[in-house]
Protein backbone atom coordinates (compact mmCIF):
# COMPACT_ATOMS: atom_id res chain seq x y z
CA UNK A 1 0.00 0.00 0.00
CA UNK A 2 2.73 2.17 0.82
CA UNK A 3 4.44 1.45 -1.89
CA UNK A 4 1.50 1.88 -4.32
CA UNK A 5 1.24 5.37 -2.79
CA UNK A 6 4.94 6.71 -3.12
CA UNK A 7 4.41 5.64 -6.85
CA UNK A 8 1.54 7.48 -7.20
CA UNK A 9 2.52 10.70 -5.50
CA UNK A 10 5.80 10.27 -6.75
CA UNK A 11 4.53 10.65 -10.53
CA UNK A 12 2.08 13.51 -9.69
CA UNK A 13 5.02 15.08 -8.00
CA UNK A 14 7.76 14.96 -11.35
CA UNK A 15 4.57 15.05 -13.95
CA UNK A 16 5.81 18.16 -16.83
CA UNK A 17 2.39 18.79 -17.43
CA UNK A 18 0.33 19.05 -13.78
CA UNK A 19 -2.80 19.88 -15.38
CA UNK A 20 -2.70 17.48 -17.51
CA UNK A 21 -1.89 14.53 -14.76
CA UNK A 22 -3.97 11.49 -14.47
CA UNK A 23 -5.54 12.22 -11.21
CA UNK A 24 -6.72 15.64 -12.09
CA UNK A 25 -8.77 14.42 -14.95
CA UNK A 26 -10.07 11.42 -12.50
CA UNK A 27 -11.09 14.25 -10.17
CA UNK A 28 -14.64 15.17 -9.92
CA UNK A 29 -16.05 17.79 -12.41
CA UNK A 30 -16.53 20.68 -10.12
CA UNK A 31 -12.58 21.20 -10.18
CA UNK A 32 -11.84 24.03 -12.81
CA UNK A 33 -9.29 22.32 -15.44
CA UNK A 34 -6.48 24.90 -14.73
CA UNK A 35 -6.62 24.96 -11.30
CA UNK A 36 -2.88 25.77 -9.22
CA UNK A 37 -4.32 25.88 -6.36
CA UNK A 38 -5.38 22.22 -6.54
CA UNK A 39 -2.19 21.48 -7.96
CA UNK A 40 0.34 22.88 -5.13
CA UNK A 41 -1.92 21.51 -2.16
CA UNK A 42 -1.57 17.93 -4.02
CA UNK A 43 2.35 18.37 -4.46
CA UNK A 44 1.91 18.85 -0.76
CA UNK A 45 0.23 15.77 -0.20
CA UNK A 46 2.55 14.03 -2.55
CA UNK A 47 5.55 15.16 -0.66
CA UNK A 48 4.64 14.69 2.85
CA UNK A 49 3.76 10.92 1.81
CA UNK A 50 6.54 10.47 -0.04
CA UNK A 51 8.30 11.86 3.18
CA UNK A 52 6.57 9.12 5.25
CA UNK A 53 7.18 6.84 3.20
CA UNK A 54 11.19 7.72 2.93
CA UNK A 55 11.09 7.53 7.03
CA UNK A 56 9.30 4.40 7.30
CA UNK A 57 11.49 2.73 4.74
CA UNK A 58 14.39 3.90 6.94
CA UNK A 59 13.38 2.76 10.58
CA UNK A 60 12.23 -0.39 8.76
CA UNK A 61 15.62 -1.25 7.19
CA UNK A 62 17.38 0.02 10.45
CA UNK A 63 15.42 -2.26 12.50
CA UNK A 64 15.69 -5.08 10.14
CA UNK A 65 19.85 -4.71 10.63
CA UNK A 66 19.17 -4.56 14.21
CA UNK A 67 17.28 -7.74 14.55
CA UNK A 68 19.87 -9.71 12.68
CA UNK A 69 22.62 -7.98 14.66
CA UNK A 70 21.19 -9.22 18.10
CA UNK A 71 20.85 -12.49 16.32
CA UNK A 72 24.32 -12.69 15.38
CA UNK A 73 25.14 -11.67 18.58
CA UNK A 74 23.44 -14.44 20.34
CA UNK A 75 24.66 -16.93 17.94
CA UNK A 76 28.00 -15.72 19.35
CA UNK A 77 26.79 -16.42 22.76
CA UNK A 78 28.07 -12.81 23.59
CA UNK A 79 26.27 -10.40 26.53
CA UNK A 80 23.50 -8.47 25.92
CA UNK A 81 23.23 -4.83 26.87
CA UNK A 82 20.29 -3.79 29.17
CA UNK A 83 18.95 -1.80 26.51
CA UNK A 84 19.47 -5.08 23.86
CA UNK A 85 17.44 -6.62 26.06
CA UNK A 86 14.52 -4.15 26.05
CA UNK A 87 14.76 -3.94 22.41
CA UNK A 88 14.63 -7.66 22.44
CA UNK A 89 11.55 -7.65 24.62
CA UNK A 90 9.64 -5.36 21.78
CA UNK A 91 10.01 -7.67 18.55
CA UNK A 92 6.69 -8.37 17.02
CA UNK A 93 5.35 -11.52 16.72
CA UNK A 94 7.25 -12.07 13.06
CA UNK A 95 10.48 -10.99 14.62
CA UNK A 96 10.51 -13.00 17.88
CA UNK A 97 10.74 -16.20 15.55
CA UNK A 98 14.83 -15.56 14.41
CA UNK A 99 14.88 -14.97 18.63
CA UNK A 100 13.13 -18.47 19.47
CA UNK A 101 15.44 -20.39 16.87
CA UNK A 102 18.81 -18.96 18.58
CA UNK A 103 16.72 -20.28 22.14
CA UNK A 104 16.16 -23.19 20.55
CA UNK A 105 19.41 -23.56 19.08
CA UNK A 106 20.92 -22.50 22.72
CA UNK A 107 18.82 -25.28 24.49
CA UNK A 108 19.80 -28.22 22.31
CA UNK A 109 23.86 -27.19 22.18
CA UNK A 110 23.86 -26.81 26.94
CA UNK A 111 21.43 -28.99 28.45
CA UNK A 112 20.05 -31.07 24.86
CA UNK A 113 16.53 -32.70 24.51
CA UNK A 114 15.18 -33.98 27.95
CA UNK A 115 12.56 -32.75 29.49
CA UNK A 116 12.33 -32.88 33.30
CA UNK A 117 9.30 -34.20 34.59
CA UNK A 118 8.93 -33.46 37.98
CA UNK A 119 6.13 -34.63 40.43
CA UNK A 120 4.57 -31.74 41.99
CA UNK A 121 2.27 -32.11 45.70
CA UNK A 122 0.59 -28.95 47.25
CA UNK A 123 0.27 -29.55 50.65
CA UNK A 124 -1.17 -27.08 52.50
CA UNK A 125 -2.91 -23.84 50.81
CA UNK A 126 -2.80 -21.86 54.48
CA UNK A 127 -0.58 -18.68 54.28
CA UNK A 128 0.72 -16.48 56.42
CA UNK A 129 1.30 -13.41 53.80
CA UNK A 130 -1.25 -11.08 52.15
CA UNK A 131 0.14 -10.98 48.56
CA UNK A 132 -1.46 -9.12 46.65
CA UNK A 133 -2.36 -11.38 43.41
CA UNK A 134 -2.17 -14.27 45.01
CA UNK A 135 -5.56 -16.32 45.80
CA UNK A 136 -3.54 -18.15 48.67
CA UNK A 137 -3.43 -15.05 50.45
CA UNK A 138 -4.19 -14.67 54.32
CA UNK A 139 -7.56 -12.12 53.77
CA UNK A 140 -9.37 -14.52 51.39
CA UNK A 141 -11.72 -15.61 53.23
CA UNK A 142 -13.62 -17.45 50.76
CA UNK A 143 -10.80 -20.13 50.24
CA UNK A 144 -11.69 -23.72 51.74
CA UNK A 145 -8.15 -24.22 53.14
CA UNK A 146 -6.63 -27.63 54.16
CA UNK A 147 -3.41 -29.08 55.17
CA UNK A 148 -1.69 -32.43 54.79
CA UNK A 149 -0.04 -33.90 57.48
CA UNK A 150 3.04 -35.38 56.94
CA UNK A 151 2.69 -38.94 56.87
CA UNK A 152 0.49 -37.66 54.20
CA UNK A 153 2.65 -36.05 52.12
CA UNK A 154 5.35 -39.09 52.49
CA UNK A 155 2.59 -41.39 51.02
CA UNK A 156 2.29 -38.76 47.92
CA UNK A 157 6.06 -39.16 47.64
CA UNK A 158 5.48 -42.74 47.28
CA UNK A 159 3.76 -41.95 44.41
CA UNK A 160 5.36 -40.03 42.22
CA UNK A 161 8.16 -42.41 42.75
CA UNK A 162 5.32 -45.25 41.36
CA UNK A 163 3.96 -43.09 38.42
CA UNK A 164 7.94 -42.97 37.72
CA UNK A 165 9.23 -39.46 38.58
CA UNK A 166 12.88 -38.90 39.69
CA UNK A 167 12.13 -35.88 41.77
CA UNK A 168 9.29 -34.43 44.22
CA UNK A 169 8.51 -30.88 44.72
CA UNK A 170 6.73 -29.98 48.00
CA UNK A 171 4.84 -26.60 48.00
CA UNK A 172 3.19 -25.18 50.26
CA UNK A 173 1.52 -21.59 51.44
CA UNK A 174 4.16 -19.68 53.87
CA UNK A 175 2.26 -22.18 56.48
CA UNK A 176 4.29 -21.83 59.79
CA UNK A 177 2.58 -25.04 60.97
CA UNK A 178 5.53 -27.20 59.17
CA UNK A 179 8.14 -26.02 61.61
CA UNK A 180 11.49 -26.47 60.48
CA UNK A 181 11.63 -29.92 62.25
CA UNK A 182 8.99 -30.60 60.79
CA UNK A 183 9.61 -30.51 57.20
CA UNK A 184 13.32 -31.97 57.97
CA UNK A 185 11.38 -35.02 58.94
CA UNK A 186 9.32 -35.06 55.52
CA UNK A 187 12.37 -34.83 53.87
CA UNK A 188 14.33 -37.20 55.68
CA UNK A 189 11.20 -39.73 55.63
CA UNK A 190 10.59 -39.04 51.72
CA UNK A 191 14.59 -39.92 51.41
CA UNK A 192 14.38 -43.28 53.63
CA UNK A 193 11.25 -44.32 51.42
CA UNK A 194 12.28 -43.67 47.89
CA UNK A 195 15.17 -42.51 45.76
CA UNK A 196 13.34 -39.36 44.84
CA UNK A 197 15.60 -36.23 44.22
CA UNK A 198 13.41 -32.95 46.64
CA UNK A 199 13.17 -29.75 45.94
CA UNK A 200 11.31 -27.48 48.54
CA UNK A 201 8.59 -24.66 47.39
CA UNK A 202 7.52 -22.97 50.96
CA UNK A 203 8.90 -19.86 51.11
CA UNK A 204 10.86 -17.51 53.22
CA UNK A 205 12.50 -18.94 56.16
CA UNK A 206 15.22 -17.81 58.39
CA UNK A 207 18.90 -18.96 57.64
CA UNK A 208 19.54 -20.88 60.50
CA UNK A 209 15.61 -23.12 59.37
CA UNK A 210 16.62 -23.32 55.91
CA UNK A 211 20.26 -24.86 57.40
CA UNK A 212 18.45 -27.22 59.96
CA UNK A 213 16.34 -28.38 56.71
CA UNK A 214 19.29 -28.11 54.40
CA UNK A 215 20.81 -31.50 56.90
CA UNK A 216 18.24 -33.44 56.45
CA UNK A 217 18.87 -33.83 52.89
CA UNK A 218 16.62 -31.87 50.31
CA UNK A 219 18.02 -31.05 47.24
CA UNK A 220 16.65 -28.13 46.04
CA UNK A 221 14.79 -24.97 47.01
CA UNK A 222 12.52 -22.82 44.91
CA UNK A 223 12.54 -19.29 45.96
CA UNK A 224 10.90 -16.64 43.05
CA UNK A 225 12.04 -13.32 43.68
CA UNK A 226 9.00 -12.17 41.62
CA UNK A 227 10.13 -8.47 40.23
CA UNK A 228 13.58 -7.35 40.46
CA UNK A 229 11.53 -3.78 40.61
CA UNK A 230 11.38 -2.23 44.31
CA UNK A 231 8.23 -0.06 43.99
CA UNK A 232 6.54 -2.79 42.12
CA UNK A 233 7.54 -4.98 44.52
CA UNK A 234 6.08 -3.17 48.04
CA UNK A 235 2.98 -2.55 45.96
CA UNK A 236 2.58 -6.55 45.38
CA UNK A 237 3.74 -7.49 48.70
CA UNK A 238 2.69 -5.60 51.66
CA UNK A 239 4.01 -7.83 54.24
CA UNK A 240 7.33 -8.83 52.93
CA UNK A 241 10.62 -6.83 52.05
CA UNK A 242 12.44 -6.36 48.80
CA UNK A 243 15.81 -6.13 50.17
CA UNK A 244 15.26 -10.06 52.04
CA UNK A 245 14.38 -11.61 49.07
CA UNK A 246 17.44 -11.16 46.70
CA UNK A 247 19.40 -11.89 49.93
CA UNK A 248 17.26 -15.47 50.90
CA UNK A 249 18.20 -16.30 47.10
CA UNK A 250 21.69 -15.85 47.78
CA UNK A 251 21.61 -17.68 51.17
CA UNK A 252 19.97 -20.39 50.17
CA UNK A 253 22.89 -21.23 47.31
CA UNK A 254 25.15 -20.38 50.01
CA UNK A 255 24.11 -23.42 52.36
CA UNK A 256 24.43 -25.80 49.42
CA UNK A 257 20.24 -26.28 47.88
CA UNK A 258 20.26 -25.97 44.07
CA UNK A 259 17.87 -23.15 43.60
CA UNK A 260 15.36 -21.77 41.65
CA UNK A 261 13.51 -18.34 41.62
CA UNK A 262 11.81 -16.42 38.51
CA UNK A 263 9.29 -14.18 38.29
CA UNK A 264 5.73 -12.89 37.18
CA UNK A 265 4.99 -11.75 34.03
CA UNK A 266 1.48 -8.85 33.27
CA UNK A 267 1.56 -7.31 37.04
CA UNK A 268 -0.12 -3.66 36.31
CA UNK A 269 2.36 -1.24 36.59
CA UNK A 270 5.46 -3.55 35.50
CA UNK A 271 7.79 -1.83 32.37
CA UNK A 272 9.71 -3.93 30.03
CA UNK A 273 12.78 -1.79 31.40
CA UNK A 274 12.12 -3.87 35.04
CA UNK A 275 11.57 -6.94 32.93
CA UNK A 276 14.77 -6.56 31.63
CA UNK A 277 16.41 -6.22 34.94
CA UNK A 278 15.06 -9.38 36.08
CA UNK A 279 16.85 -11.05 33.33
CA UNK A 280 20.10 -9.50 34.48
CA UNK A 281 19.04 -10.65 37.89
CA UNK A 282 19.09 -14.62 36.75
CA UNK A 283 22.01 -14.27 35.31
CA UNK A 284 24.08 -12.78 38.27
CA UNK A 285 22.78 -15.14 40.49
CA UNK A 286 23.32 -18.05 38.32
CA UNK A 287 20.14 -19.39 39.09
CA UNK A 288 20.04 -23.31 38.63
CA UNK A 289 16.07 -22.79 37.72
CA UNK A 290 14.19 -20.23 36.38
CA UNK A 291 10.39 -20.30 36.24
CA UNK A 292 8.67 -17.74 34.10
CA UNK A 293 4.65 -17.32 34.74
CA UNK A 294 2.25 -15.32 33.36
CA UNK A 295 0.38 -13.14 36.03
CA UNK A 296 -3.72 -14.42 36.06
CA UNK A 297 -6.11 -12.18 37.80
CA UNK A 298 -7.98 -13.96 40.88
CA UNK A 299 -11.21 -11.99 41.39
CA UNK A 300 -11.03 -12.54 45.49
CA UNK A 301 -7.73 -10.04 45.13
CA UNK A 302 -7.21 -6.55 45.74
CA UNK A 303 -4.78 -6.39 42.73
CA UNK A 304 -6.40 -4.79 39.34
CA UNK A 305 -7.40 -7.15 36.39
CA UNK A 306 -5.46 -6.80 33.26
CA UNK A 307 -5.72 -10.10 30.90
CA UNK A 308 -3.06 -11.36 29.57
CA UNK A 309 -4.36 -12.98 26.43
CA UNK A 310 -1.37 -13.83 25.04
CA UNK A 311 1.89 -15.75 25.49
CA UNK A 312 4.02 -13.74 23.59
CA UNK A 313 6.11 -11.25 25.89
CA UNK A 314 6.19 -14.96 28.24
CA UNK A 315 7.88 -16.69 25.14
CA UNK A 316 10.20 -13.76 24.43
CA UNK A 317 11.36 -13.90 28.48
CA UNK A 318 11.89 -17.46 28.22
CA UNK A 319 13.65 -17.79 24.57
CA UNK A 320 16.24 -14.12 26.05
CA UNK A 321 16.15 -16.14 29.20
CA UNK A 322 17.50 -19.06 27.39
CA UNK A 323 20.13 -17.41 25.43
CA UNK A 324 20.97 -15.43 28.13
CA UNK A 325 21.58 -17.98 30.73
CA UNK A 326 21.99 -21.13 28.69
CA UNK A 327 22.00 -24.41 30.65
CA UNK A 328 19.16 -23.41 33.15
CA UNK A 329 16.58 -25.82 33.87
CA UNK A 330 13.28 -23.45 32.65
CA UNK A 331 9.82 -25.18 33.63
CA UNK A 332 6.70 -24.79 30.96
CA UNK A 333 4.49 -24.12 34.47
CA UNK A 334 0.85 -24.85 34.96
CA UNK A 335 0.16 -20.96 34.56
CA UNK A 336 0.98 -20.98 31.15
CA UNK A 337 -1.18 -23.75 30.67
CA UNK A 338 -4.16 -22.25 31.83
CA UNK A 339 -3.93 -19.36 29.62
CA UNK A 340 -2.92 -21.78 26.35
CA UNK A 341 -4.75 -24.60 27.60
CA UNK A 342 -3.66 -27.02 24.56
CA UNK A 343 0.14 -25.71 23.18
CA UNK A 344 0.98 -23.48 26.45
CA UNK A 345 3.52 -26.14 27.34
CA UNK A 346 4.51 -27.04 23.99
CA UNK A 347 5.07 -23.35 23.35
CA UNK A 348 7.03 -22.96 26.46
CA UNK A 349 9.57 -26.01 25.09
CA UNK A 350 10.01 -24.97 22.11
CA UNK A 351 11.53 -21.49 22.97
CA UNK A 352 13.75 -22.88 25.37
CA UNK A 353 12.08 -24.92 28.19
CA UNK A 354 13.14 -27.70 29.50
CA UNK A 355 11.20 -28.99 32.64
CA UNK A 356 6.68 -29.23 33.74
CA UNK A 357 6.00 -30.22 36.87
CA UNK A 358 2.91 -32.46 36.49
CA UNK A 359 0.90 -32.21 39.46
CA UNK A 360 0.39 -35.65 41.65
CA UNK A 361 -2.09 -33.97 44.47
CA UNK A 362 -5.71 -34.98 44.55
CA UNK A 363 -8.08 -33.63 42.21
CA UNK A 364 -10.38 -32.44 45.49
CA UNK A 365 -7.39 -30.79 46.82
CA UNK A 366 -5.85 -29.40 43.81
CA UNK A 367 -9.18 -27.34 42.98
CA UNK A 368 -8.40 -25.21 46.50
CA UNK A 369 -5.05 -24.43 45.56
CA UNK A 370 -5.81 -21.27 44.04
CA UNK A 371 -2.99 -18.98 43.81
CA UNK A 372 -5.03 -17.98 40.51
CA UNK A 373 -7.75 -19.52 38.70
CA UNK A 374 -7.19 -22.77 36.31
CA UNK A 375 -8.40 -23.91 33.51
CA UNK A 376 -10.59 -26.52 34.40
CA UNK A 377 -9.38 -29.16 32.09
CA UNK A 378 -6.07 -29.16 34.10
CA UNK A 379 -7.71 -30.93 36.48
CA UNK A 380 -6.71 -34.28 35.27
CA UNK A 381 -5.71 -37.48 37.38
CA UNK A 382 -1.89 -37.76 37.97
CA UNK A 383 -1.57 -40.67 35.73
CA UNK A 384 -3.39 -39.72 32.72
CA UNK A 385 -1.82 -36.09 33.30
CA UNK A 386 1.81 -37.88 33.25
CA UNK A 387 0.97 -39.93 29.93
CA UNK A 388 -0.53 -36.86 27.78
CA UNK A 389 2.87 -34.84 28.71
CA UNK A 390 5.22 -37.83 27.78
CA UNK A 391 3.32 -38.27 24.71
CA UNK A 392 3.46 -34.37 23.78
CA UNK A 393 7.04 -34.43 24.61
CA UNK A 394 7.83 -37.39 22.38
CA UNK A 395 5.41 -35.82 19.78
CA UNK A 396 8.14 -32.88 19.34
CA UNK A 397 11.40 -35.01 18.84
CA UNK A 398 12.52 -34.81 22.28
CA UNK A 399 12.99 -36.96 25.00
CA UNK A 400 11.47 -37.92 28.83
CA UNK A 401 14.76 -37.67 30.90
CA UNK A 402 15.51 -40.54 32.70
CA UNK A 403 17.86 -38.61 35.25
CA UNK A 404 16.71 -36.87 38.08
CA UNK A 405 17.34 -33.59 36.77
CA UNK A 406 19.44 -32.30 38.64
CA UNK A 407 21.51 -28.93 37.96
CA UNK A 408 23.17 -28.48 34.63
CA UNK A 409 25.49 -25.64 35.94
CA UNK A 410 26.65 -28.25 38.77
CA UNK A 411 26.07 -31.31 36.81
CA UNK A 412 26.80 -30.10 33.22
CA UNK A 413 25.56 -31.85 30.43
CA UNK A 414 29.18 -33.19 28.78
CA UNK A 415 29.65 -34.52 32.69
CA UNK A 416 26.73 -36.36 32.18
CA UNK A 417 27.13 -37.71 29.09
CA UNK A 418 30.85 -39.08 29.89
CA UNK A 419 28.90 -40.48 33.24
CA UNK A 420 26.01 -42.35 30.95
CA UNK A 421 28.98 -43.63 28.44
S1 LIG B 1 2.42 -15.67 46.82
FE1 LIG B 1 3.13 -17.21 48.27
S2 LIG B 1 3.57 -16.05 50.14
FE2 LIG B 1 2.30 -14.74 48.88
S3 LIG B 1 0.21 -15.13 49.57
FE3 LIG B 1 0.61 -16.51 47.85
S4 LIG B 1 1.32 -18.40 48.74
FE4 LIG B 1 1.47 -16.80 50.29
Amino acid sequence: MLILLFSLSFFILYSDDRQECLSYRNFPRTVERHCPEWTTSYQCVSTLVNTIFVVYTLKFLMNKKHIHNFIEKAYREEKFTNKEIINLLKLDNEESQELFKVADFIRKKYVGDDVHLRGLIEFSNICERNCRYCGLRRDNKRLSRYRLMPEEIVNYAEKCQKLGYRTVVLQSGEDSFYTARIISDIVREIKQRTNLASALCIGERKREEYEQIFDAGPDRYLLKFETSDPELYYKLHPDLKYENRRKKVIELKEIGYQIGSGIIVGFPGQTTESIANDIKWFDELELDMIAIDPYIHHPDTPLEKIKLNDLSLVLKIVAITRIITKDTLIPATTAISTIDIHNGRQRILEVGGNVIMPNVTPVHLRKKYEIYPKNKKLYKEPEKLKEEIENMVVSMGRKVAKDRGDSYKRFPLHKKLVLQE
